[in-house]
């Protein structure tokens, strides 16, 4: 056996072992970063090492410093785990080594990019021929659909950005409700925006109509973009879209939706009508590798027309072999990455139409069990409605709330983090892995019930 062959049966045993590792194991990393420093040896080595060794020590040194994200008990952020067939068409990617920059060169990324495409735009309930790009994730997919929107609504004010650049030209307005995902200010910063201007948001932290149509009255025919949001991660409530975005086109502002993880209620048909009205924006964020489920790291840049994200993404080079069609490279930021598409294709070929209704309805379910849980417990209270898959819990004072998580941790059954919301400490979860079921959702709520009884 050659020694590259070895390295990979030892990748291949450490993997099944890791992923077998996750019923059971706590979900917390045992080890500090430290611990793994030590373990993995500081010293740069003087000579080779054979690939089967450097794949062993990394495993094992490694190990206890790995948290369970892809178990079914974690529940900290919005995470997501990997389903199986797209975890294995991930290792197929590695192998392969594609560059994924040019049709001409790899027609069958471009294959795949152009058919997982065309199946998200379908189950996401967006315009057929918007332009899909693949992110690495939600942050740069806000980044380069604001790109567009931002040398759009500054070519219609006579202003050419890639020509003649923002300094001296018009100004942008960019109203976001006051619950956005901190990502959308910086995807701003890095478009040399500045802050946005925040928008009244409700209790459950989706903007106001009403607030919204009186801030674009206050604007005048300044160019503008309105950024809302599907799937807030505090309460997994949307935004009303069917009225915002009615306004906002009205006072011909560009529409974007950062959709990180909520987008996905349009593939259930009982969750579909939290989007309603979402598809008339002009671009949409998401991610592939929370709810949908692929490894680490995908996102999703979708621009209702295409001409737009080339505008500002596409890139000429004599040396490239260009496609008078397109090519992934006209809809993203980066020249030369990884071949994303080829796990979305695979999750999706796997899980099929219904398979991702199940999975977004099994999702809210999961959620709306532990409403219910805690809503059970003495002393807890469940702060937002759960129409998703998030819940914000209070224990009583902030103390007491801070005093529950840090139990919940110490106790490694689940891992679950804090936040604020409203003016106060809360417990927040998020249910966004394929692989939990009813009984990890009963032992979280039984470690919960000893945090809070602690
Ligand atoms: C996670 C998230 C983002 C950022 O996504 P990344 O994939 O981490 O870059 C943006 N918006 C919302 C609502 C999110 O939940």
């Amino acid at each position: 056996m050659d020694a590259r062959e070895e390295a990979l049966r030892r990748a291949y045993g450490h993997a099944t072992r890791w992923l077998s590792s996750l019923d059971d194991r706590p979900v917390p990393a045992r080890a500090p970063v430290d611990e793994i420093v030590r373990a993995l040896g500081t010293a740069l080595p003087d000579g080779p090492s054979s690939p089967a060794d450097v794949v062993d020590l990394l495993a094992t040194a490694c190990e206890p410093g790995l948290t369970a994200f892809p178990g079914g008990r974690f529940y900290g952020f919005v995470i997501g785990g990997t389903e199986p067939a797209a975890l294995a068409a991930d290792w197929l990617v590695s192998a392969w080594d594609r560059n994924c920059v040019m049709r001409a060169v790899s027609p069958a990324y471009a294959a795949v990019e152009d058919v997982a495409g065309s199946w998200l735009l379908d189950l996401l309930g967006l315009p057929g021929d918007s332009a899909v790009g693949f992110t690495t994730g939600a942050t740069m997919a806000n980044f380069t659909c604001l790109a567009a929107g931002r040398d759009a609504v500054l070519r219609r004010a006579g202003r050419d950005v890639a020509r003649d650049g923002l300094a001296g030209g018009p100004a942008v307005r960019v109203l976001v409700g006051e619950d956005r995902h901190i990502t959308v200010d910086l995807a701003l910063r890095y478009l040399g925006l500045g802050r946005p201007e925040p928008v009244a948001s409700d209790g459950e932290g989706r903007i106001v109509p009403e607030a919204l149509r009186s801030a674009l009255a206050a604007g005048g025919r300044i160019p503008t973009i309105v950024v809302l949001q599907a799937g807030d991660i505090h309460t997994g409530a949307f935004d009303p879209f069917v009225e915002t975005v009615r306004a906002a086109r009205a006072a011909d502002a560009w529409v974007h939706v950062d959709g990180a993880f909520g987008l996905w209620a349009a593939a259930s048909p009982r969750y579909a009508h939290l989007t309603a009205g979402c598809a008339d924006a002009d671009s949409w964020a998401t991610d592939a590798h929370k709810t949908l489920n692929v490894p680490y790291d995908c996102g999703l840049a979708i621009v209702r027309d295409p001409s737009t994200v080339r505008a500002s993404m596409g890139l000429q080079g004599d040396y490239l072999i260009q496609d008078e069609y397109g090519d992934p490279i006209d809809k993203v930021p980066e020249l030369s990455r990884r071949g994303r598409a080829f796990t979305v294709w695979a999750a999706l070929r796997s899980l099929g139409r219904s398979g991702v209704a199940d999975l977004v309805e099994r999702l809210c379910r999961h959620a709306r069990a532990f409403g219910t849980g805690i809503a059970g417990i003495d002393g807890a209270s469940v702060l937002n409605d759960v129409v998703f898959t998030q819940v914000c819990a209070g224990f009583g004072s902030d103390e007491r709330t801070d005093g529950v998580l840090a139990r919940l941790l110490a106790d490694g059954t689940v891992w679950i983090s804090g936040s604020s919301w409203r003016g106060r400490r809360v417990m927040r979860i998020s249910v966004s892995n394929w692989s939990t079921t009813d009984e990890d959702v009963t032992r979280a709520l039984g470690a919960i019930r000893r945090a809070s009884a602690g």
